[in-house]
């Protein structure tokens, strides 16, 4: 069941092309996934410029319906948020040498630490005479970033020993979750077991931890017991499922990308048109061809040719290769279409009826409450997930917002 009723956002006609970014959609997310997770704290993650959807417009939105803290992955994420002005707690978790830690102390954004970057905090520390929060992350089993179990007990206590110094404070342990998007897999509940041990050594330690943190979107949403004091939830807040079996109305959720332009081309051509580069669609019957004036530079994956376009109340699959400009859909055998253009030359007469026409709105997806195309089906088509379509919309698109943060009102 939906929390509360989504409009479907009204495309700006005044724009080529756009991402509408429903920040009222992801504020609604936000207080629903609180609802499940508390009393965890919410870290919002909006690294990858919030997966697509705008890093501080999704942050300020964030902090404005509750979230008490923000993730991203690297620093110099972290510090476009300060900048911004935004003041919220940050968490950011992946570094290398070259990472700004003496900018992130100045900032005071948390960090993350698998092992190696303690020595470039503390260096950090000195310079600045400012102490640092440090996060300390393990291992439990993804294989990626995160302190291996042999050395964890070294890392805590070489953290405790700056501690003592005062040059740091261990505020928090965490860990990242393998398979949580697949509830019925065992290995969740192995890095639990393994989370809980590396804790307790860090308390045994003397760690006074703040936040203990293991949850993504998925163990927010099926897994209460990955909670502890916080969950770190970026999928969720932007409306869409991490669970192919279930979809974002079924979670509560709406989806808060919709991605649309308007139809550059409407063309009506004969029996045996071959379209776009290679010409492997070839129209079986006289036809009206429409052309998407989006292709693989705004983001749209070139494999995702049978992708799902709505125009007028229709959806159509995209026909033929998706070029870096452009795709086209195939709006069928009408016997005229108002406004097209037919290879004669000729103008459709204004009395026929209104079809598809030239300038029409053309949605790719957006929150499905009209019955439109979702965000699923284009990942569908590329063989990809909805996290990966969403963060790679390219900034050629631009983005535009509606619902902000005054006009969400309370309970609906
Ligand atoms: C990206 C990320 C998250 C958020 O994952 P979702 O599945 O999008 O909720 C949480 N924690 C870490 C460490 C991450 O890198």
């Amino acid at each position: 069941m939906s929390p509360f009723v989504a409009p479907v956002p009204e495309p700006d006609s005044g724009l080529e092309r756009q991402a509408i970014i429903d920040l009222s959609a992801i504020a609604n997310n936000i207080r629903h996934l609180r609802e499940l997770s508390a009393p965890a704290q919410f870290m919002a993650v909006v690294k990858a410029d919030a997966y697509g959807h705008g890093a501080v417009q999704v942050a300020q939105t964030a902090v404005a319906a509750g979230a008490q803290w923000l993730g991203t992955a690297h620093i110099a994420e972290a510090l476009a948020l300060r900048e911004a002005g935004i003041d919220a707690p940050v968490l950011s978790w992946l570094h290398t040498p070259l990472s700004d830690f003496t900018a992130a102390v100045a900032n005071n954004i948390d960090l993350g630490c698998s092992g190696w970057e303690l020595e470039h905090i503390v260096g950090a520390v000195r310079a600045l005479e400012r102490p640092a929060r440090v996060h300390l992350k393990i291992d439990t089993g993804l294989g990626r970033n995160g302190c291996s179990r042999e050395h964890w007990s070294a890392l805590v206590d070489a953290a405790m020993g700056y501690q003592r110094e005062g040059l740091i404070r261990v505020v928090g342990v965490f860990s990242h979750l393998a398979v949580a998007d697949a509830p019925e897999r065992p290995e969740t509940d192995e890095q639990l077991e393994r989370f809980r041990e590396a804790v307790a050594v860090a308390e045994a330690a003397g760690a006074d931890l703040e936040v203990r943190h293991l949850a993504n979107t998925p163990a927010t949403l099926s897994r209460p017991d990955t909670h502890f004091d916080l969950v770190r939830v970026g999928l969720g807040i932007y409306g869409l499922s991490p669970f192919p079996d279930r979809t974002s109305a079924q979670l509560g959720l709406v989806p808060a990308m919709t991605l649309a332009t308007h139809l550059a081309l409407c063309k009506n051509v004969p029996a045996g048109q071959g379209v776009s580069y290679g010409l492997n669609y070839v129209t079986a019957a006289p036809t009206t061809l429409g052309l998407v004036p989006m292709g693989y530079a705004d983001g749209i994956p070139r494999v995702a040719t049978g992708g799902p376009v709505r125009v007028n109340g229709i959806t159509y699959p995209v026909v033929g290769r998706i070029a870096m400009d452009q795709m086209v859909i195939d709006l069928g055998p009408h016997a005229e279409v108002a406004g097209a253009v037919s290879d004669s030359g000729s103008e459709a007469g204004p009395d026929v009826a209104a079809g598809p026409a030239l300038g029409a709105t053309a949605v790719l997806f957006g929150n499905g409450h009209d019955g439109g195309p979702l965000v699923e089906q284009w990942a569908d088509a590329a063989g990809t997930i909805n996290y990966e379509v969403v963060t790679r919309i390219s900034q050629r698109v631009p983005r535009s917002y509606t619902g902000g943060v005054e006009c969400t009102g309370g309970d609906q």
